[in-house]
């Protein structure tokens, strides 16, 4: 085996600023079986060495790449009282990573394509580029267009093809055009058949479980708006952001989770979360009469506005 692959994947294993969907990009990348990536690394005060390392061994192996500014990211550190707090937790770079040069041209016509406002030729362009079956794209484009949503989804059948489909293809990078699309089917026992030759430690650590007992509290409701109001008249359900009110190995998860139930924004429930692959598998226990009233996400971001570090 390539001994520079070697050495990159096991830096990949080890990196604690991947997160495990960006150590899979990375290494789908480097086998040759995803064409181009953009992968996401975090920098905190306890891994301040391995943007250095990253970039030295993706040099060494001869990968092109072009790598963002710093930005700034947040994690919640501590819910109290009706407060979610998040804290800036480090910062993050985007790698762009190329197959070749005329990848890398192709990639800097997307960029322009965007900064023309020029979305869906350039989301063409990029799907094409990271390896997206075209019948995706093509409903990708469509689905950018609310009119179409409109009248093609309701809120509940919106939201539920959304979740079968991450379901269904959890090792892929886009979004499927339906549930039964053959060639998200193909990639995606490609890419796991590949990921499991490559690293079986990272497959593993994909593929476990995680288990969390306890609260839970209602936030948001997911929604496709124009002008701050919804684009469905009526729902048959909701998407839900559910809020951990414990950390889970150290960490306030949010997932989605969709039910025909109504419930309020603070309301505190009683549920056993499953986390596995991207997703989580939410089965609720019981329901607590308590309600956080005007629960709030306070943030740093916001206030500070986009923040890049030179
Ligand atoms: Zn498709």
């Amino acid at each position: 085996m390539d001994k520079k692959l070697n050495k990159l994947i096991k830096f990949i294993e080890r990196a604690k600023g991947l997160e495990l969907r960006e150590k899979i990009k990375l290494i789908l990348f480097l086998d040759g079986v995803k064409p181009n990536a953009e992968v996401i690394l975090k920098i905190d005060p306890k891994n301040l060495g391995d943007k250095f390392e990253l970039e030295k061994l993706l040099k060494d192996k001869g990968v092109i790449f072009l790598v963002s500014r710093a930005r700034s990211y947040e994690e919640i550190k501590k819910i109290k009282g009706n407060k979610v707090i998040w804290e800036i937790a480090g910062t993050y770079y985007i790698y762009d990573l190329f197959k070749g040069k005329k990848e890398k041209e192709r990639f800097k016509k997307y960029l322009e394509l965007l900064k023309k406002g020029k979305r869906a030729e350039g989301n063409r362009i990029v799907g094409e580029q990271y390896g997206y079956p075209r019948c995706c794209v093509s409903q990708f484009v469509k689905e950018m267009k609310t009119d179409f949503l409109k009248k093609t989804y309701s809120y509940w059948t919106y939201y539920k093809k959304q979740q079968d489909l991450d379901r269904k293809f959890p090792f892929i990078f886009h979004r499927a055009c339906k549930v039964d699309c053959e060639k998200s089917e193909e990639l995606n026992k490609k890419y796991e058949e590949v990921l499991k030759k490559r690293s079986k430690k990272i497959w593993k650590e994909y593929k476990g479980k995680n288990k969390f007992k306890g609260e839970l509290i209602v936030g948001e409701i997911s929604d496709v708006e124009i002008s701050g109001k919804s684009i469905w008249l009526g729902k048959e359900g909701y998407e839900y952001e559910l809020i951990f009110r414990k950390p889970l190995r150290r960490h306030y998860y949010l997932v989605s989770w969709l039910s025909q139930q109504k419930y309020k924004k603070g309301q505190v429930l009683k549920g056993i979360v499953e986390l596995q692959y991207d997703y989580a598998k939410v089965k609720m226990l019981k329901e607590k009469k308590k309600i956080i009233s005007g629960l709030i996400h306070e943030r740093k971001l916001p206030l500070l506005g986009e923040v890049e570090i030179k």
